[in-house]
């Protein structure tokens, strides 16, 4: 998408997409390195942070903060040092000709010397009732963040791959029990995770409900999770077969839940400029050519937070990460200007037109 220039509403030397921890980090440094950066929000402004009411690891807060309230200091922080926060989704950054062209999904149209993608790996979600309302209320999609909430508790933990085998055996910690619903028999999960659940389940420290769904979760803001309804049949995927006089349906009390399903790294505006992904579609990083670690292939582009991490996925690394981006963008950006290619447009060797 070649833009025309009557068309640009603005020209930035960097755009950053998101405004979760990564994002605002970046903003930060790049606000005090004089790089006048243009962050826009995202459909979730603030980023997964703003769906727990608890933060209690986030170094520099020995109470504890909020999410909001942590993400709205951060705000001002880098509104302090010039950044610009505005509302908008990104739904293209051509990579073809310099500047980079980034299209809102309102139509708006800028361009940037460079972009930094920190948008964040979206939890997959079941879509039951009562999981909106109680979203970071008893129902979370991370057990290492708020694990610790939900002290001798009966914990239900969903899903059936390695990342839900981890969760389980990690809530242990806390949990009276963790019961770990599966709608299979067989579990997809690496043997090594396997066969540690199943010497907790042998300590009596992990129940396994196999062939079971979850359909509802019920409870409130005030008082949390109370109990869920769960279906189940002998031959797998109950909630395929809820006519079938074999699947049987009941409720089960438990004070917590925790989605164990795997995340969606938010990256198709990014399709346009060729950039390496990797597997399951994290942006990949390698420090590339210009130095440093947030560095894509494309050159430009940088990645921060979520949308790199598939590992850590925790808001002091995913700050730590935008810190590294704004950083090496900077020196992106500055050997730019030495070599005179600021704002300026052209066809790019490296980056694949679509
Ligand atoms: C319920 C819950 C509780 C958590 N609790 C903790 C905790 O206690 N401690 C901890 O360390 N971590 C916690 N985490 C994890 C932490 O929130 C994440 O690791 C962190 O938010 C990642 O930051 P990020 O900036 O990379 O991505 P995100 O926070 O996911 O932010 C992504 C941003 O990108 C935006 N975006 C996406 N697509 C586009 C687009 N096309 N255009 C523009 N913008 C876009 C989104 O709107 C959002 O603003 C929790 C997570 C959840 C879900």
């Amino acid at each position: 998408m070649a833009s025309d220039a009557d068309d640009v509403v603005d020209h930035r030397p960097l755009i950053v997409a998101g405004s979760g921890i990564a994002g605002l980090s970046a903003a930060i440094y790049a606000g005090r390195s004089n790089n006048d950066p243009l962050v826009f929000e995202g459909d979730e402004p603030g980023g997964q942070l703003t769906l727990t009411t608890e933060v209690d690891n986030y170094p520099g807060f020995p109470e504890g903060i909020s999410g909001p309230e942590l993400v709205q200091n951060m705000k001002q922080q880098a509104e302090r040092f010039g950044a610009e926060i505005k509302n908008g989704i990104i739904e293209r950054v051509d990579g073809a000709e310099r500047p980079f062209t980034v299209e809102l999904a309102n139509g708006d149209v800028y361009t940037a010397d460079a972009v930094i993608a920190a948008s964040g790996a979206s939890a997959r979600t079941l879509g039951v009732p009562g999981e909106d309302e109680l979203m970071g209320y008893g129902l979370s999609t991370c057990a290492t963040c708020d694990g610790a909430f939900f002290r001798d508790e009966k914990i239900l933990v969903v899903g059936g791959g390695d990342a839900a085998m981890e969760e389980a055996s990690f809530l242990t910690k806390f949990a009276s029990t963790v019961y770990l619903v599966h709608r299979r028999e067989e579990f997809r999960a690496e043997d090594y995770w396997i066969d540690r659940v199943m010497e907790q389940v042998d300590d009596g420290e992990i129940e396994i409900m196999r062939n079971t769904e979850l359909t509802e979760i019920h409870g409130s803001k005030a008082d949390g999770v109370d109990h869920v309804t769960l279906v189940e049949n002998p031959e797998g995927h109950p909630t395929d077969k809820l006519d079938d006089p074999d699947t049987e349906e009941f409720d089960f009390d438990v004070g917590a839940v925790f989605y164990a399903i795997g995340h969606t790294p938010n990256t198709s505006y990014l399709e346009g400029t060729g950039v390496d992904l990797d597997d399951e579609g994290y942006l990949d990083t390698q420090g590339g050519e210009g130095g440093g670690q947030t560095a894509t292939d494309v050159p430009g582009i940088f990645g921060a937070g979520d949308v790199v991490d598939h590992h850590y996925q925790q808001a002091a690394t995913a700050g730590g990460m935008g810190v590294k981006a704004a950083l090496d963008a900077d020196d992106y950006l500055e050997e730019l200007e030495r070599s005179g290619q600021a704002e300026t447009s052209g066809e790019v060797a490296t980056a694949e037109s679509d």
